[in-house]
């Protein structure tokens, strides 16, 4: 097979990186591997992989530098992979262009999962913008008819609640920040998180089916909100 998707992963630690690259190939992905920044831009440049697995601590300099160098010239997928409890760190990645993240430790099946998502996506986002309808489960939302059904039943929003709703459907899949999403509902003057908060709890009343575990709009805890793809009974 020749179109095999190639993953560019940019990893120091040998244990991580032979890890990856085990679960890569045994699903057919191509692997291109880097141990520092400076040889994941060269490689990028020269092999225009199909996304990219970044490590933020690299020897020789800092993750979020290699994101921004690639930014600069190409849109390839970018996946950070991170170590748990670094919010701040995330947060910067996504408002510098990384397209999601994934914290250590991971098993295979959301590695191969998000890597799925990015390659669908970086030929998809557009379609999904620009998209009339979208259905997520028993959630069909019409944004044409500015109708949101949950089980063929209408569900009451506030403007603000569709708002924030389109946001997240728009971008399906991908964990968006607190401060995107607000930027996207309330403008550039919006910085009230806390009332984010609270209209995500009054919309999860209206579609979850038990808001304390919801399964459309799922907690980034410290980041954001990410609106399931799938949901299955
Ligand atoms: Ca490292």
């Amino acid at each position: 097979m020749n179109n095999q998707p190639l993953i560019l992963v940019v990893e120091d630690d040998q244990t991580v990186s032979g890890f990856m690259s085990a679960i890569l190939k045994s699903n057919d992905y191509k692997v291109l591997h880097a141990t520092s920044g400076k040889e994941a831009i060269l490689l990028t440049a020269s092999h225009s992989p199909d996304v990219i697995l970044l490590d933020l601590g690299l020897p020789d300099m800092d993750g979020i530098n290699v994101l921004k160098a690639v930014r600069e010239w190409s849109k390839i997928p970018i996946l950070i992979v991170s170590a748990r409890g670094m919010e701040r760190e995330k947060i910067e990645a996504l408002d510098l262009g990384a397209d999601d993240y994934i914290t250590k430790p991971f098993g295979t099946g959301e590695l191969l999962a998000r890597i799925r998502r990015e390659l669908r996506h970086s030929q998809a986002a557009d379609d999904l913008l620009t998209a009339e309808k979208m259905v997520i489960g028993n959630l069909e939302l019409n944004y044409e008819k500015r109708l949101v059904l949950m089980n063929g039943q209408e569900v009451h929003l506030t403007p603000i609640e569709y708002k924030i709703l389109v946001t997240l459907s728009k971008h399906a899949g991908k964990v968006l920040t607190y401060d995107f999403i607000i930027r996207e509902v309330w403008g550039p003057y919006g910085n009230d998180i806390m009332t984010l908060r609270v209209n995500i709890a009054n919309i999860r009343k209206k579609i979850e089916e038990n808001s304390a575990e919801p399964r459309y709009i799922l907690t980034e805890m410290g980041v954001g909100y990410r609106m399931a793809e799938e949901v299955t009974d």
